[in-house]
């Protein structure tokens, strides 16, 4: 039985747990436990700190994780990266006082930059020879220049509301992570299968993100113009109707090209156009 370790309260707790759902595997919540057994799958789950995920992975206290990716890059340990699970989604960024002149990374040679990624930051630093003075800290890292604690941060962005409130402007996009799903790198062969088991499920879902099934009636003589229209997973399904001269055309369609190719079979004489959302697709 494989055993997950997902953070036990946060911003990635909530998508883990309904990531699992769709994949038909019930997870509970943490509530005051640690571990718990999934429904619906072979999984035990650890509910612990993201930022002791990636070690409890490379140790095989867990076999599995999911962590954001910048956790697994800051803390170095050996793990295996499986696959992006497309939830969680930031950026690490440098930010300086909005006050100051910026006017390239060389600002920060013998800056004081505050951070709780200084691995991550003098990675950076290192590839462009810049000699900066990294202070580690735990947390409030926006608020550091203002009390005089340092020159310049570096720290998790999303919309840079926190940054704007703090009189900081982001000067450099250092580092983009998401949730990823890491592995012991020592597996058995009987988790590495259950591990497979988990990632088809996973990519199905990842994949039918997006898109659409969409059903219309279409004169028959048309059929050569939609299979133009659709680029479809191979070629749209049609099926006869009890109509002379009709069928019924199913296709996928990804979302951001739905209302074009929509448009485009109207054009050529669709009819009863129905969009419904897709919930997995198995390649
Ligand atoms: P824990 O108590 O588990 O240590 P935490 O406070 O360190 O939690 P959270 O704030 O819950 O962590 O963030 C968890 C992860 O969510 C981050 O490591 C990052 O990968 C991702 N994330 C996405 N957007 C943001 C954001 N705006 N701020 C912080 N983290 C974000
Ligand atoms: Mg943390």
């Amino acid at each position: 039985m494989l055993r997950i370790a997902i953070q036990a309260k946060g911003r990635l707790s909530e998508q883990s747990v309904s990531l699992f759902s769709e994949a038909g595997i019930q997870v509970a919540e943490s509530k005051r436990k640690l571990v718990s057994r999934a429904e619906g799958f072979p999984l035990e789950v650890l509910y612990l700190r993201d930022d002791d995920i990636p070690q409890a992975v490379s140790m095989g206290v867990a076999d599995v994780g999911i962590v954001g990716l910048n956790e697994v890059a800051e803390k170095g340990f050996s793990v295996e990266q499986i696959m992006e699970l497309g939830f969680g989604g930031c950026r690490i960024s440098l930010a300086v006082p909005k006050t100051v002149e910026y006017e390239g990374p060389e600002f920060f040679r013998g800056k004081r930059v505050a951070t709780s990624y200084p691995n991550i930051l003098a990675r950076y630093f290192a590839e462009r020879g810049i000699e900066a003075d990294i202070h580690s800290i735990a947390g409030s890292v926006e608020i550091a220049p203002a009390v005089g604690m340092a020159d310049a941060i570096f720290d998790i962005v999303s919309s840079g509301g926190t940054l704007v409130s703090n009189g900081l402007v982001e000067v450099e996009k250092v580092f983009y992570s998401e949730a990823v799903l890491i592995a012991n790198p020592t597996l058995s062969e009987e988790k590495r299968a259950e591990l497979n088991q988990l990632t088809f499920r996973f990519n199905s879902i990842l994949g039918s993100r997006g898109m659409k099934y969409v059903l219309m009636n279409l004169p028959k003589e048309r059929i050569e113009e939609a299979i133009r229209i659709l680029p479809g997973m191979r070629s749209p399904t049609i099926l006869p109707l009890a109509q002379e001269g009709w069928c019924s055309l199913h296709a996928v369609i990804a979302q951001n090209q739905l209302w074009e190719r929509i448009e485009q079979l109207k054009a050529i004489g669709a009819e009863g156009i129905l969009v419904l959302a897709l919930e997995n697709m198995i390649r």
